[in-house]
């Protein structure tokens, strides 16, 4: 138990986000205190590699001194301003036109947020005013995948396709519907190949979207690779085939690139690496390397003129929040893409990103180890009780957990899904201290395995 006055004070009064409540109180928390490049220090001195970016976001790595120049002059000129009812601040214009200047050439509008979740949400609800607008009132339903995240706000949490996200809070809503999480390794079918699995899964898709009716299915959201369920590489073609069916019945196609975007998987975005041509695009995290909260929905043309065609009809478009386009977020995002681009972080997330994985696929002998996938910096080790069968150890997550708190013994912060640990370090990161992160990687999987070897005591 971690008990100093500021422990004390966490315990008594906050309510910690993706936390087993009572175990909180039982272990308490560690008080992260500083950070500078990819270390964060924790409030008794001890360093970490922070090996999943804050949460999957800090890409630019921590203390970045240009990032806190340009929210405090933002802040000392226009600390807050919307843009509500004609009005508009140069930061967040100059940021619209810089990211449609970055994103598939068909995207042209942009709506800010403070969070992915609004950012879905507010997707969702422009989707059914766009088929509203065309008069197709019933096309309504969205399409997820299980083990997808796409926030945790009522609608957004409803197309996630997490259990720990749903259970107990009455979601998902009926308007999402589910389809097989895209990973081949657990849910490809003995002898099936990974191009059988993907037409196995497009035909999933264009059984349900027949089954619900056309009319009713409004749109397909996908992380182009999924993140927070665990880093899932999605199988040979699965993009190409999925895009067919979805424009065979005139559903649109949704980007939800909370994660992969703005160079993570070493392209700028996932589309780029997948070939999608979405209708929408989402963004978020590693827009500001969350040095601020901000995200962004990006829109095709072709949606925007429909919803702003109904301007006669329905007067004023009732959507937006009081934090929307802040112009410190935003001042703060421009900064941050100039650096990603000055510094090449997305080639270096692509190079380095090779030099992660080759290391990490010198652990796929392991006897723990079921498989190491990923792209460019971001990457998972799935472990399993039984490398033959692939069987999951019981209960899941044990593992995992126990894997997650050795490693902060070792100097490295890693997230566990379920037993896979995710790897997703800031895109500064060098090959250097790759085999660093390497390093304390084995060390703790050195640790879990002569537990496992001892029969898992508590
Ligand atoms: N989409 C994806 C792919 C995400 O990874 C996340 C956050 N991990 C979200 C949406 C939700 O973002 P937020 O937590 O800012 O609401």
């Amino acid at each position: 138990m971690r008990t100093n006055s500021l422990q004390s004070k966490d315990i008594a009064h906050q309510i910690h986000p993706a936390t087993n409540l009572r175990r909180h109180e039982r272990v308490g928390p560690i008080v992260i205190d500083r950070g500078s490049g990819i270390y964060v220090y924790d409030d008794e001195g001890r360093e970490y590699i922070e090996g999943l970016a804050g949460l999957w976001s800090v890409g630019v790595g921590f203390g970045e001194k240009r990032l806190v120049e340009a929210a405090t002059r933002q802040m000392a000129k226009l600390p807050y301003y919307h843009i509500f009812a004609h009005k508009t601040h140069e930061p967040s214009t100059l940021l619209a036109e810089k990211l449609v200047s970055m994103a598939p050439a068909n995207l042209k509008h942009v709506f800010f947020t403070s969070s992915g979740g609004e950012a879905n949400d507010s997707a969702i609800k422009f989707v059914w005013y766009y088929n509203n607008a065309l008069g197709r009132t019933d096309k309504k339903k969205f399409i997820a995948r299980q083990g997808a995240y796409h926030g945790i706000t009522i609608a957004a949490g409803s197309l996630t396709g997490l259990q720990a996200n749903q259970r107990g809070f009455d979601l998902p809503l009926p308007f999402a519907k589910h389809l097989t999480c895209p990973h081949y390794y657990r849910f490809g079918l003995p002898g099936e190949s990974e191009e059988a699995f993907t037409e196995r899964l497009a035909k999933e898709l264009e059984d349900l979207i027949l089954s619900e009716g056309p009319d009713t299915v409004a749109a397909f959201i996908g992380e182009p690779l999924m993140g927070a369920g665990g880093v899932i590489v999605p199988p040979v073609n699965y993009w190409q085939r999925i895009q067919e069916v979805c424009r065979k019945y005139d559903v649109l196609v949704i980007a939800d690139e909370v994660i992969n975007g703005f160079g993570r998987l070493g392209t700028l975005f996932g589309c780029d690496t997948f070939g999608i041509r979405p209708d929408i695009l989402v963004c978020s995290k590693q827009i500001t390397s969350s040095y601020q909260p901000l995200a962004a929905v990006l829109i095709s043309d072709e949606m925007y003129q429909a919803m702003a065609d109904q301007s006669d009809r329905l007067g004023t478009f009732g959507h937006g929040y009081t934090a929307s386009a802040h112009p410190v977020a935003t001042a703060v995002a421009l900064e941050n893409l100039a650096i990603i681009e000055e510094r090449n972080l997305v080639a270096n997330a692509a190079e380095v990103g090779a030099h992660l994985h080759a290391g990490l696929s010198r652990f796929a002998d392991h006897p723990l180890v079921g498989e190491v996938r990923g792209r460019g910096l971001i990457a998972a080790v799935e472990l399993v009780a039984d490398k033959a069968t692939k069987a999951r150890f019981d209960p899941v997550g044990k593992v995992g957990l126990k894997f997650f708190d050795r490693a902060h013994q070792h100097g490295l912060i890693i997230r566990n899904v379920g037993d896979s640990i995710a790897i997703c370090p800031p895109m500064i990161i060098t090959a250097a201290q790759v085999d660093e992160l390497l390093k304390r990687f084995k060390a703790t999987l050195d640790d879990i395995t002569d537990w496992v070897n001892a029969g898992m005591p508590e």
